[in-house]
């Protein structure tokens, strides 16, 4: 696997590519890789002669800054990962690398933004926007691999894919779990064995809660039987639990026929924020 630092050699590992008339896939990642990340991966290695995984830790999308201190970084181990994996070539920038100058841009995405990830991360779908641009524009794949359990962040690339004419293709990627159901997560390495076993309850609560909505349940009776729950644990802090179309992403009263709906929950265990979804089609 190439490994590479700099722009330059990243373009020119590439360019020879292109010109062999190979595919490029690119998997954007920030590193403390997980199953979840390898099945990108492998999507993008069944898809593409050669698959760009990218990771770095993208400053600008951290509004706390506690939060990016503590952010997992393991990165010899994460290019073993991804060396097993077949992966190609691993772009590890630094943040020079990345940001020659501070980037002055903002980028807007309208009300898809202003909701549940963009509320209470002010700033980090812009931090989100620039970098996935700077990927695009460096990497030019013909494919870019994003995770359904970032549904917030699929629809932001989406936009901005479309709005910025990007050539790529987005190809969303399924969410992968553990056995207990909890989403994998960079941020699941933080938590301690206590607390990964009360992290289940997540995926138990939304898939309780799908049913629910299934079964004839209203949404506000709904919201509120999850609100219950989680403000009865003393070591979870409910950021947001919100029902929403899937493509909107704006709050829905009911399901109706032939609407995608998303069950999107962001939550504290500790001081650490887990996010996860699931989808009613
Ligand atoms: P991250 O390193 O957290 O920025 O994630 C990089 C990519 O991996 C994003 O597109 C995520 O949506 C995706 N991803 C993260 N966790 C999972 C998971 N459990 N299953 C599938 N994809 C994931």
């Amino acid at each position: 696997m190439h490994v590479f630092t700099t722009v330059s050699e990243l373009q020119g590992y590439l360019q020879a590519a292109r010109f062999n008339n190979q595919s490029v896939g690119l998997v954007a990642t920030m590193g403390a890789l997980h199953r979840g990340h390898i099945s990108l991966i492998e999507a993008a290695l069944s898809e593409n002669e050669v698959v760009v995984c990218s990771i770095f830790v993208n400053p600008t999308q951290f509004n706390n800054p506690e939060d990016l201190v503590k952010y997992p970084r393991s990165e010899q181990e994460d290019l073993a990962l991804l060396r097993k994996a077949g992966c190609q070539v691993a772009f590890v920038p630094l943040v020079s690398e990345m940001y020659p100058t501070p980037s002055i841009l903002q980028m807007d995405f309208g009300p898809i933004a202003q909701v549940m990830e963009g509320k209470s991360r002010p700033g980090h779908f812009n931090g989100v926007g620039v970098v996935v641009s700077k990927l695009l524009h460096m990497i030019m794949p013909d494919r870019a691999y994003f995770g359904q359990k970032d549904l917030q962040q699929v629809a932001i690339v989406e936009q901005l894919i479309r709005d910025l004419s990007f050539s790529a293709q987005l190809v969303v990627c399924p969410t992968l779990r553990e056995e207990s159901g909890l989403a994998m997560s960079s941020r699941n390495k933080r938590l301690s064995d206590e607390e990964l076993k009360l992290a289940a309850l997540i995926y138990q609560k939304l898939a309780e809660a799908k049913n629910q909505l299934l079964s004839g349940i209203s949404i506000p009776q709904v919201i509120a039987s999850i609100e219950a729950y989680f403000n009865q644990i003393p070591e979870f802090r409910l950021d947001y639990f919100e029902i929403v179309d899937r493509e909107t992403l704006q709050r829905v009263e009911g399901l109706a026929e032939g609407q995608s709906v998303a069950l999107c929950i962001a939550i504290y265990l500790g001081d650490v924020r887990l996010i996860d979804n699931l989808v009613i089609d």
